[in-house]
């Protein structure tokens, strides 16, 4: 399936909910969610009963659209995540969790998931010394990301590091700002995971 290329606000109406996916403008009162708090289109603001098939659907799109990973991977990452011990959905938001395009989101070097995937494909990060231009790159406890060298004097990446400075990070990460690097101190449980998911649903969803 090929990747949405329409208005992203589209997404978050759609889903009900801001699920920030454009930097700044998501905490501005410039955000659409706050100003259509509607579904988009002819029938956006009709009828709202959902069924149970419905509203697991929802859940599933929700998770997908907030972590920015298309159908056939994130069906992956739940197959993944059912065969490893512990909770499914739990497993599940753990691998979201450990994509490297969301950990350069999290820690502030890029103000969105979409530009973090942007900026990861250009090759202007590291994981424990070695260039990753794969967004989808899993990182382990332990592991180090950072910004290559060459990227540290590029304007932009100044700027985006610079925008997002006061942005608090998750306690399952250590930042350094100084060294432009974030070490993985240990991957999250899900308290310490801040995401509109509702992973049972998403459990039952795949389980028909
Ligand atoms: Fe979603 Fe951000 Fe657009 Fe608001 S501004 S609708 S949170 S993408």
């Amino acid at each position: 399936m090929a990747r949405y290329t329409g208005a992203v606000c589209r997404l978050c109406r759609r889903e009900g909910q801001k699920l920030f996916l454009k930097g700044e403008r998501c905490y501005s009162d410039k955000c659409s969610v706050g100003i259509r708090g509607y579904a988009p289109g002819q029938h956006g603001q009709g009828r709202k009963k959902s069924s149970e098939y419905g509203m697991q659907l929802r859940a599933k799109q929700t998770a997908r659209r907030f972590y920015g990973v298309q159908e056939n991977q994130f069906h992956h990452y739940f197959e993944v995540a059912e065969r490893k011990q512990g909770v499914t959905g739990d497993n599940l938001l753990k691998i979201l969790e450990s994509r490297l395009d969301n950990v350069v989101y999290r820690v502030g070097f890029a103000s969105s998931r979409a530009e973090a995937r942007q900026l990861v494909g250009h090759g202007h990060f590291e994981v424990n010394g070695k260039r990753v231009d794969i967004a989808s790159y899993l990182l382990k406890a332990g592991d180090v990301v950072s910004i290559c060298e060459k990227s540290r004097s590029s304007e932009k990446i100044k700027a985006v590091v610079e925008a997002n400075s006061a942005k608090p990070v998750p306690q399952w990460i250590d930042v350094d700002r100084d060294k432009l690097s974030a070490k993985v101190i240990n991957l999250p449980t899900r308290d310490q995971i801040e995401a509109p998911v509702e992973e049972q649903l998403i459990v039952e969803f795949y389980s028909k």
